[in-house]
C-alpha cells in the first residue's frame, strides 16, 4: 500500500505550527493513494511534540527521540529521516527554513525526485502530481516525480493547518541512524533565539510590512500600528538590507512567504520579488506616495499619501475605535 510520511517539525518540545500544513497534504495524499499516513517526530525530548502529533489523525506516530539530536543539524536528522523515509510512497514536509534544509538531503540520500515548495496538489488517475510557482511566482510548473519514493515541501501558506481529528494515533519508537562522516564535520556553536512578543510572522492573522521608505524610523511608526492590530512586523528586502529592520522580517521571494487575511504594505513599490511571498494575501493595505507604484495593482486597499503622517493618524483612529 502507497502511504505517506510527514516530517514533522518541533522545538522545545512542541510541535511547531509548520507541521499542520504537511499534514493537510498527507490526508489529500493518502486518501488519493489508497493509504494511510504516519507522522515521524524526530529530535530530543520530544515527547510533547509526539503527544500533539497523535490527535492529527495520523496511522501512527513514529518518534526517533536521541541525545544526539538535541540540536538541528541536517547532516544528523537526515540518515534517520531517510531510512524511515524508505518505506514510503510519499515523504512531505513544510518548506519552512528546516524543511528546505533537512528535505533536500533526505532526497539526496534516498536518490528520489523532490517537488519542492509546492502550492497545490493535483491527482491524476490516481497519480500525484505537483503545482509549485516558479519566477517569483509569475508562472506555475506542474512536475511528477518517478522515483520510489517522492519526496515533497508545501508552501505553508498555500496549504492550511489541519486541524486536530479527534482521535489518537498509536505511538512506535524507531531506531537513530547514526550519521556519517559529514555530521563529524559540522556542530551547532550557538542558537540565538529571536525572541518577541508578536505572532509568528508566517503565522500571524495580520502581518504590518515596511519598505525603505521608512529610513530609521521603522519601528517607531509601525510598532504602534502592529501593537493596535495584535499584528507581526514584515519588511522589504531593501528595508532589510539597509539595516532598518532585521533580515528575519524579509518578506518575499528570498525571505518569507506569507498570505494572512490581512497585510498592510507600509512605504513599499510592490517589486515583483516582493509580491512573490505576500499576493495571496486575502485583503491588501498599501500607503504610498506615489499613485503608480506597483503595489497598488495588489491592494485591496490604496491610499496614496505621505506615510508619516498617514500611519500614526491610523493609528489614533484605530485606538479610538477600540476604546469607542
Ligand atoms: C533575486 C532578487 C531577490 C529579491 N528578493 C526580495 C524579497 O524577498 N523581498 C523583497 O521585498 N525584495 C526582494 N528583492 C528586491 C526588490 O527587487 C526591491 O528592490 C525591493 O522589494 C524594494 O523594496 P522597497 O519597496 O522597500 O523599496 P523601494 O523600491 O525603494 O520603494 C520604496 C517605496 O516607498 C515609497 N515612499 C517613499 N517615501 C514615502 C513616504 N514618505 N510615504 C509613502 N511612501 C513613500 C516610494 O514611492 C516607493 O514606492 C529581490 C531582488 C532580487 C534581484
Amino acid at each position: 500500500m502507497a502511504n505517506v510520511l510527514v516530517v514533522a517539525e518541533s522545538a522545545e518540545g512542541k510541535l511547531r505550527k509548520t507541521t499542520h500544513s504537511a499534514v493537510t497534504f498527507a490526508r489529500q495524499a493518502a486518501q488519493a493513494l489508497g493509504g494511510a499516513f504516519s507522522i515521524l517526530v524526530i529530535g530530543h525530548n520530544v515527547a510533547g511534540a509526539a503527544e500533539e502529533a497523535r490527535a492529527l489523525g495520523a496511522d501512527k506516530v513514529l518518534v526517533a527521540d536521541d541525545a544526539s539530536l538535541k540540536d538541528y543539524l541536517a547532516e544528523r536528522y537526515a540518515p534517520t529521516v531517510a531510512e524511515v523515509g524508505k518505506g514510503y510512497a510519499v515523504v512531505v514536509g513544510t518548506a519552512s527554513a528546516y524543511g528546505k534544509d533537512l528535505l533536500a538531503r533526505v532526497a539526496g540520500r534516498l536518490g528520489s525526485g523532490y517537488a519542492a515548495d509546492i502550492s497545490e496538489l493535483l491527482v491524476e488517475g490516481g497519480t500525484l502530481k505537483y503545482k509549485r510557482p516558479m519566477f517569483a511566482g509569475n508562472a506555475f510548473g506542474i512536475m511528477s516525480v518517478s522515483t520510489p519514493v517522492q519526496v515533497v515541501s508545501v508552501r505553508q501558506s498555500a496549504f492550511a493547518a489541519a486541524e486536530p481529528s479527534g482521535g489518537s494515533s498509536d505511538v512506535a519508537p524507531v531506531a537513530v541512524v547514526a550519521p556519517g562522516a559529514a555530521a563529524s564535520r559540522i556542530e551547532m556553536v550557538s542558537f540565538d533565539q529571536v525572541k518577541s512578543e508578536r505572532p509568528e510572522l508566517t503565522e500571524a492573522k495580520v502581518v504590518v510590512a515596511g519598505g525603505r521608505a521608512l529610513k530609521e524610523r521603522f519601528n517607531e511608526i509601525l510598532d504602534p500600528l502592529a501593537d493596535t492590530l495584535t499584528a507581526a512586523l514584515g519588511a522589504s528586502r531593501a528595508a532589510c538590507d539597509a539595516g532598518y529592520a532585521p533580515s528575519d522580517l524579509q518578506v518575499g521571494q528570498t525571505g518569507k512567504v506569507v498570505a494572512p487575511p490581512l497585510y498592510f504594505a507600509i512605504g513599499i513599490s510592490g517589486a515583483i520579488q516582493h509580491l512573490a511571498g505576500m499576493k495571496n494575501s486575502k485583503v491588501i493595505v498599501a500607503v504610498n506616495k506615489d499613485g503608480d507604484a506597483p503595489i497598488f495593482q495588489v491592494a485591496d486597499y490604496g491610499l496614496v499619501a505621505d506615510l508619516f503622517q498617514v500611519v500614526p493618524e491610523l493609528v489614533k483612529q484605530l485606538k479610538a475605535a477600540k476604546a469607542g
